[in-house]
């Protein structure tokens, strides 16, 4: 293993702590995956985060048929780990957790509008909430390859959420983010629900976040 590629393995075991830590994520749920080279390296399946050390995340090329290496099998979301590094050539990191308020509106299969401007941070008006498919299933990563379209996070009916990076470090400020957003969103509709922005509201939004430094796009 290059230096590179341990340096990349020990962010994203340390990027699982900080999302535990943050109560983004708990437990063994969730998982990191990040593009290294022409290979997709995840996180073990059910590996509590404390134990678990560079060389035991799993590795396989992005192309052809899985060919697994590392002495743990991979995260049973593995597929759509590759499969979204496959789709999207900008994304180098992909986070999926079950955040207390992305998942209660997940459970509602509801997605998130343009409920404050920060959901531009996210590439457009909404995030998506993806249909329901058992967790592990290619079915699955279809749907959360089709609600990922033109977005970088997208939730998961009944599950929790994905978002991107075109950085393991952006994946990790929009989890903190979309939990954010959907907190506020979930209060919002405690109180009798937001007021929405318009879709020109929300273009001069992103044009802006292009000025600001937040690449709110890929
Ligand atoms: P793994 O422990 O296999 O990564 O699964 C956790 C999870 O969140 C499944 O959706
Ligand atoms: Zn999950």
């Amino acid at each position: 293993m290059t230096p590179d590629e341990e340096a990349l393995r020990q962010a994203i075991i340390d990027g699982c702590l900080a999302l535990n830590a943050a109560g983004i994520n708990q437990g063994t749920s969730g998982n990191i995956g990040a593009r290294y080279e022409d290979r997709v390296i995840v996180t073990p399946s059910a590996t509590p985060y404390a134990a678990m050390t560079p060389a035991l995340l799993a590795s396989t090329p992005l192309e052809g048929k899985p060919r697994w290496s590392g002495p743990l099998p991979p995260s049973t979301e593995w597929r759509f780990h590759r499969d979204i590094l496959r789709a999207r050539p900008e994304i180098d990191a992909i986070i999926h957790a079950h955040p207390p308020h992305c998942t209660a509106l997940a459970m509602s299969r509801r997605g998130i509008p343009a409920a404050h401007y920060m959901v531009a941070a996210f590439g457009g008006s909404d995030v998506r909430c993806a249909g329901y498919a058992t967790y592990g299933t290619a079915e699955l990563s279809a749907l959360a390859l089709k609600a990922l379209e033109g977005r970088t996070a997208c939730l998961l009916a009944n599950h929790g959420m994905i978002v991107l990076g075109e950085t393991l470090e952006k994946a990790l400020w929009r989890a903190g983010e979309l939990e954010t957003l959907a907190r506020q969103y979930t209060l919002s509709l405690a109180i009798g629900g937001p007021v929405l922005l318009t879709d020109e509201e929300i273009d001069d939004t992103l044009r802006g976040f292009a000025n600001y430094g937040l690449k709110a796009t890929s």
